[in-house]
C-alpha cells in the first residue's frame, strides 16, 4: 500500500469518526486512564529498578573506599608507604573495579594497573579535578561507571582524594534493555485496551443504536401500533424505551384526537357551506337585474365557496381514509371510457388541449369510479395549474401484464429532484405552486396517493425542470383477484 492510499484511508477513518459521540468520548476516556495507570506503573517500576540498583552498586563502592584507609595502614605496617599504597590498589583491583589516588593539585599518586589496558575509563579518571564527588554513574563511550570519590590522608599529604569507579555496564544494559520492553510492553497493552474497549463499547451502545432504528420506522400513519421492543435491553435503555412508548401512547392519542377534530370541522362546515354555494349559483344564474360589479362579486364568492367545499371534502376524505373509514365501491368498468367522460368535463373547465392516447384494445379496470375520476380530476387539475397555457395535455392508457396503467402527462414547468418525493406529502406545496398557483392546498396529490392505494395500486412521479412531468397510475386490471 503506497503513503498516499495509507493517507487517504486515515482521512477517511478521521472523517467517520464522530468526536460528539459517546462511543468516541468513553473509548477516549477509558484509554486516557489506561494510559494513565498503566504509564505510571511503567514509570514507577523503571524508577525503583534504577534505584535498586544503583543503591546496591552505590553500597559496594563506598565500602570499599570507605575501608581503604585501613588497607593502607596495614600494609605500611611492613612495607614503605608509596609501594604500600600501591599494594592496597592493587589488591582491590578487579577487572570490573578500578582505584585511583590524586593529590589536590590533579596529579595522579597511584593507580589500578588494569587501567592501563582501560583507557577511556582512565582518561575519565585522570580528567577528574582532584576534588571529592557524590557517588553517582557516569556514561564513559559506551560503558558504565558508578564512581565516588572521597577524601583521603596519607602521612606526608593531607587532602588527596580517592576514585573508586566499578564498571556497571552489564547491569547498566539489562536494566536499559528492561525499561524498553516495559515500555514495549506498556504501549502494547495500551492498544490492546484501546482495541477491546472500542469493541466493548460499540457493542453496549448497539442497543441505543437500535432503538434510534425502531424509531425510524415509525410513521404518523402507525403511531397507534408502534411499539418499542424491549427484548432484554439493559436496564437504562429499556427506562428509556418504556418512556418512549409511553410518549408514542399519548401521541397517538393526541393525533387522533386531532384527526377526528379534522374530520368533523370539515364536515360540519362543508354541509352548510355547500348550502351558501348552492344559492350562490342559483343567484347568478337566476337575477337578470345584477350590475356588473354585483355579478363579478357573486362570481368570486361563488368559486371561493366552490374552493373551500373542495378543500373541504379532501380535508374530510384524508381524515377517514386515516381511521379506516374510507370505503371503496370497486367494481369491473371500462378504462376508455371513463378517461373519456373525465376528459369531457376537464374541457368544460379548461381550454387546454387534451388528448388521449389508447390501444385499439379496451381495458377493463377493477376500481372504484367516483375515486378514479377524482384522481384523474386532481392530475389534470395540476397538469393544467403547473403548464403554460398553450402546453397540450395527454393521458395514456395502457396496460402491461396483469396492471392497468394511466398516465397523465404535461410538458410545464416540471418539479425538481429533490421535491420529488415530497409531493405526496400532505399540505407540502413546491415552489412553482408558492409563486404561480393561488388555488393550490397541498392536499390533491397526497388524496391521489390515498385513494389509489386504497385501491390496490400505485401512483408515481418522472419529470425533469422545463420539460415537463409524467403521472403514472397503475391499477389492477378485471382479471386481477
Ligand atoms: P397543490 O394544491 O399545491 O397543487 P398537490 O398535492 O396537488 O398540491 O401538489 C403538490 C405540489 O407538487 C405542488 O405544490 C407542485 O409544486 C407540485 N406539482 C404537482 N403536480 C405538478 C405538475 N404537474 N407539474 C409541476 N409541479 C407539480
Amino acid at each position: 500500500m503506497s503513503a498516499n492510499n495509507l493517507l487517504n484511508l486515515v482521512r477517511q477513518a478521521g472523517r467517520r469518526l464522530d468526536l460528539s459521540s459517546l462511543q468516541f468520548r468513553l473509548t477516549a476516556g477509558v484509554t486516557a486512564l489506561a494510559i494513565l495507570g498503566l504509564g505510571s506503573v511503567a514509570l514507577w517500576a523503571s524508577w525503583k529498578m534504577q534505584q535498586i540498583l544503583v543503591g546496591s552498586h552505590r553500597q559496594y563502592v563506598e565500602d570499599i573506599a570507605d575501608r581503604f584507609p585501613q588497607d593502607i595502614e596495614f600494609y605500611s605496617k611492613t612495607i614503605p608507604m608509596p609501594t604500600g599504597l600501591q599494594t592496597a590498589i592493587n589488591n582491590r583491583t578487579t577487572p570490573n573495579l578500578f582505584l585511583l589516588v590524586k593529590r589536590p593539585d590533579g596529579k595522579v599518586i597511584a593507580q589500578s594497573s588494569l587501567l592501563g589496558q582501560n583507557n577511556d575509563v582512565a582518561a575519565t579518571l585522570t580528567s577528574l579535578s582532584g576534588k571529592p564527588v557524590e557517588t553517582q554513574v557516569y556514561q564513559v563511550g559506551e560503558r558504565y561507571l558508578m564512581l565516588y570519590g572521597r577524601p583521603l590522608s596519607l602521612q606526608e599529604s593531607m587532602n588527596n582524594t580517592l576514585y573508586v569507579a566499578q564498571d556497571v555496564t552489564w547491569d547498566q544494559t539489562m536494566f536499559l534493555t528492561l525499561v524498553r520492553s516495559l515500555g514495549i510492553a506498556t504501549l502494547l497493552s495500551i492498544l490492546v485496551m484501546l482495541l477491546v474497549m472500542a469493541l466493548y463499547v460499540q457493542r453496549s451502545l448497539r442497543p441505543l443504536r437500535q432503538i434510534s432504528q425502531m424509531t425510524q420506522l415509525i410513521s404518523a400513519d402507525d403511531l397507534g401500533q408502534a411499539q418499542l421492543q424491549l427484548g432484554n435491553l439493559p436496564s437504562e435503555v429499556r427506562e428509556l424505551a418504556q418512556m418512549f412508548n409511553l410518549m408514542l401512547t399519548r401521541l397517538s392519542q393526541a393525533w387522533e384526537q386531532q384527526r377526528q377534530f379534522v374530520s368533523n370541522v370539515s364536515h360540519e362546515l362543508r354541509t352548510p357551506l355547500t348550502i351558501v354555494q348552492g344559492y350562490l349559483q342559483s343567484t347568478l344564474r337566476r337575477s337578470t337585474n345584477l350590475t356588473q360589479t354585483q355579478r363579478e362579486a357573486l362570481e368570486v364568492a361563488t368559486s371561493e365557496a366552490e374552493r373551500t367545499v373542495r378543500l373541504l371534502q379532501d380535508l374530510l376524505n384524508l381524515a377517514r381514509a386515516d381511521s379506516g373509514f374510507l370505503y371503496f365501491h370497486v367494481e369491473v368498468f371500462g378504462l376508455n371510457e371513463l378517461v373519456s367522460e373525465v376528459i369531457g368535463m376537464a374541457r368544460q373547465f379548461s381550454d387546454r388541449v387534451m388528448a388521449i392516447e389508447a390501444g385499439a384494445v379496451p381495458i377493463q379496470v377493477r376500481a372504484d369510479r367516483d375515486a378514479l375520476k377524482q384522481v384523474l380530476i386532481n392530475l389534470i387539475d395540476n397538469a393544467v395549474k403547473y403548464s403554460a397555457p398553450d402546453r397540450p395535455i395527454t393521458l395514456n392508457i395502457k396496460q402491461m401484464d396483469d396492471w392497468a396503467i394511466i398516465e397523465v402527462c404535461d410538458r410545464g414547468y416540471g418539479i425538481p429532484l429533490q421535491q420529488q418525493t415530497r409531493i405526496f406529502e400532505r399540505f407540502y406545496r413546491g415552489d412553482i405552486a408558492r409563486t404561480r398557483a393561488t388555488d393550490s392546498s397541498g392536499l390533491g396529490l397526497s388524496i391521489v396517493k390515498t385513494l389509489v392505494e386504497g385501491m390496490g395500486g400505485s401512483v408515481t412521479v418522472r419529470s425533469k425542470l422545463g420539460e415537463g412531468s409524467t403521472f403514472t397510475v397503475t391499477l389492477p386490471l378485471e382479471a386481477a383477484q
